[in-house]
């Protein structure tokens, strides 16, 4: 049995959500292969680490300093490794990151690392492998995913292994980086799941799973608790924010199932 999990930025925003993460991966043997989204918000007007990361690209693209932002983005990680008590330094890596801001750095690159420093602390946390998406996540030029490249890759470096994966990115065919569009990372779990031949793709967020209507408009809704990908695509493309629409289609084609659950409330069903 294989599970293959994917948390989402608030399910990493703290140490106390990376806390929750541990437990719930060590509460299951199957689940051996985790995805990392880049930490989220915290509170109600904090910031995502991507969208500091994307404000600190344009800050360089009009020649703005973007130090304090910067700063902000390195403590929150430092923050985390003191209060897991993670005995990995960030801090070369944060420098080099800086002085290539400095002398030019892609956008996708940049908005990249959210996920990438995140996946190293947790895959210290955890105990399992990191492996670097860019090893594997294949593009081709057209920037679409040279899928069955990438599923090769994967097979070859994952197998029976327990890792943890950063979300968003890949590799074009020129060795740079590319982010997929926002929420992307729901994309990467998918493909990591068609191509480790997954029992279940867990999908980690902040809500127990679909719901009936949007739940900041009508209180109370209730949760879905079996949808078809059809419908889940469709709900997805129409708005409904729980996964991208593009996720859908990898694990669709092999008939793994998509299980969404709450982080915060692990023992709710959620929805398959
Ligand atoms: N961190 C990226 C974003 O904020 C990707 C993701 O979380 O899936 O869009």
């Amino acid at each position: 049995m294989l599970k293959v999990l994917k948390f989402g930025g608030s399910s990493l925003a703290d140490a106390h959500q990376f806390a929750k993460v541990k437990s719930i991966v060590d509460a299951d043997p199957a689940r051996r292969v985790v995805i990392v989204s880049a930490p989220g918000k915290r509170f109600s007007g904090d910031h995502k680490i991507t969208d500091l990361l994307y404000l600190c690209a344009a800050h360089i693209k009009y020649g703005v300093s973007c130090e304090d932002i910067f700063a902000m983005i390195r403590d929150r990680y430092n923050e985390i490794i003191a209060e897991c008590g993670l005995k990995l330094s960030l801090d070369k890596e944060f420098d080099e990151l800086w002085s290539k801001m400095q002398s030019g750095i892609s956008k996708d690159e940049l908005a990249s690392r959210g996920e990438y420093f995140s996946a190293r602390l947790m895959s210290e946390f955890l105990g399992f492998e990191f492996l670097d998406a860019a090893l594997w996540v294949k593009f081709k030029f057209d920037g679409s995913v040279d899928r069955d490249a990438s599923y090769a890759a994967l097979r070859a470096a994952a197998e029976g292994r327990r890792v943890v994966i950063p979300g968003f990115y890949g590799i074009m065919p020129n060795d740079t980086i590319k982010t997929f569009s926002r929420g992307g990372s729901d994309i990467t779990g998918a493909i990591v799941a068609r191509a480790a031949g997954a029992d279940e793709y867990e999908n980690w967020t902040d809500v127990s799973g679909f719901m009936i209507a949007d739940p900041r408009i009508v209180p109370g809704a209730k949760s879905i608790s079996i949808i078809t990908y059809r419908e889940l695509r469709e709900l997805s493309y129409m708005g409904a924010t729980v996964l991208h629409e593009d996720a859908i289609f990898p694990v669709k084609k092999a008939g793994i199932p998509i299980h969404i659950k709450n982080t915060n409330a692990p023992e709710d069903d959620g929805t398959r």
